[in-house]
């Protein structure tokens, strides 16, 4: 029969005991890392569906954004309703709080979950890909531009993520934004058949978006144009200043004043973490301030500021390594025995919740089950047969010393033994 294929650009994540470096367990390891900084933060969890209306991406995101404009999953349901897999999380965090009218109250909240963008799949891109977010909503610029900072500083610590760099800029108000983007478009449209094809569009539509151009012709004709510096206001700038000394000491930081968001509604701060790790897809983390988007999605007026990171790029960048704790593998001879030797590892388990006990479930030869137990990289063998059923007494055999021989233990030194494993 015709085997029936994962669609293109998503991938299953299936954790190996063997292979430590696999990107599966990395990314699990990701997620469990990133959840007890997110903890140790005092941030609390938010948990949105994974479907929403299309309206909400359009009204946040942005028509003229790549994400709206080419990469959403958007479907009519059974009622002919167009619903949309989230590409992002933030727009479905604003909708939750004002749905629950509580968008006048302040909010530390965290998401973890995946997202979907039609994308051309590539290392580091996805078409499922997980994300994480961290969403500090009712505070005004000011601290929280800190605290997003201070985050991704321990992220990188936390993770050992391999050369981090940050780059910070701020896009100032909507009036310096609209400024700045009428001082770039004077000076981009005489040169406008010089630009890029896709440039040319977003001088019409979104003319902040083409300092991220990729195009070598546009990204020259930019060396000369009007910088965001010349109309951020002083405060603005010295902000930059402080933050880039404040962390200086704990990670690299770049002030980059050509550095915009691909989502339409950031203003004030924005940032980026980037690692040359990475090659071409750099970016493993993104994020600014975007005070509007509450009111623009109908709520109250809320001073809000974010970041997202993709969970693969951090996993790929991450040099972290599991703590370590004792794994036993649990291996019944005989099926005849089964119920009273399951009882044994049913009642040692409770004794210690730090360790593994992984009971054997197949039949097979002891041989057979032991080369099991060293693929699985366990560190002990417990071996439980009817002779020892019989006698009270356990095999023990240790799996990390090869030379070690495999030994007796009546079942209560085996309770304090395990009571003891770390
Ligand atoms: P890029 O410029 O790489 O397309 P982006 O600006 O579209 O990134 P954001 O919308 O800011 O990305 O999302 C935050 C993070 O999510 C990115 O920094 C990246 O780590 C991750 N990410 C975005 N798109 C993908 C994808 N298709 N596959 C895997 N990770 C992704
Ligand atoms: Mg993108």
């Amino acid at each position: 029969m015709e085997k029936i294929h994962s669609l293109t650009g998503m991938m299953d994540l299936i954790s190996s005991k063997a292979d430590k470096e696999d990107l599966s367990n990395k990314v699990f390891l990701t997620e469990k890392l990133l959840k007890s900084i997110f903890e140790n933060f005092s941030i609390s969890e938010i948990r949105t569906p994974a479907l929403e209306d299309t309206n909400l991406f359009k009204r946040s995101v942005g028509d003229t954004s790549d994400i709206v404009n080419k990469e959403l999953y958007s479907f009519l349901d059974k009622n002919k309703k167009s619903i949309t897999l989230r590409p992002e999380g933030t727009a479905s965090v604003i909708r939750s709080l004002i749905e629950k009218k509580i968008d006048g109250d302040t909010h530390k909240l965290w998401y973890l979950g995946p997202m979907w963008r039609y994308e051309r799949p590539q290392k580091g891109r996805y078409r499922q890909f997980y994300q994480a977010g961290v969403e500090m909503l009712g505070y005004e610029e000011g601290i929280s531009e800190f605290e997003m900072i201070s985050i991704i500083c321990e992220i990188n610590r936390e993770l050992r993520i391999e050369n981090p760099v940050i780059k910070i800029n701020h896009l100032g108000s909507n009036e310096t934004k609209k400024n700045f983007c009428d001082a770039l478009i004077k000076y981009l449209k005489p040169m406008k058949s010089d630009l890029g094809e896709k440039d040319i569009a977003r001088l019409e539509k979104n003319p902040l978006r083409i300092l991220d151009t990729k195009d070598p012709n546009t990204q020259k004709i930019l060396e000369k144009a009007p910088k965001i510096s010349n109309f951020l206001p002083e405060s603005s700038i010295k902000m930059l200043n402080v933050i880039k000394d404040t962390f200086s000491k704990d990670c690299e930081i770049n002030i980059d004043y050509s550095l915009v968001r691909g989502l339409d509604y950031y203003t004030g701060f924005v940032f980026e973490a980037v690692s040359s790790n990475l090659g071409a897809q750099d970016a493993y983390l993104g994020g600014g301030r975007y005070d509007g988007l509450c009111k623009q999605l109908g709520g109250k007026e809320l001073p809000a500021i974010g970041m997202a990171m993709g969970i693969e790029r951090l996993a790929l960048l991450s040099n972290a390594v599991e703590e370590t704790k004792s794994s036993i593998s649990f291996i019944i001879i005989s099926s005849t025995i089964a119920a009273n030797a399951y009882k044994i590892a049913h009642d040692l388990r409770s004794l210690n919740k730090k360790i593994s006990i992984d009971v054997q479930l197949s039949e097979g030869s002891l041989k057979s089950k032991l080369r099991r137990a060293n693929k699985d990289n366990a560190d002990y063998a417990v071996i439980i047969g009817e002779d020892e059923l019989e006698s009270g007494d356990v095999i023990v055999k240790s799996l990390s010393d090869q030379n070690s021989e495999q030994s007796n233990m009546k079942l209560n030194d085996l309770r304090d033994f395990i009571s003891n494993l770390k």
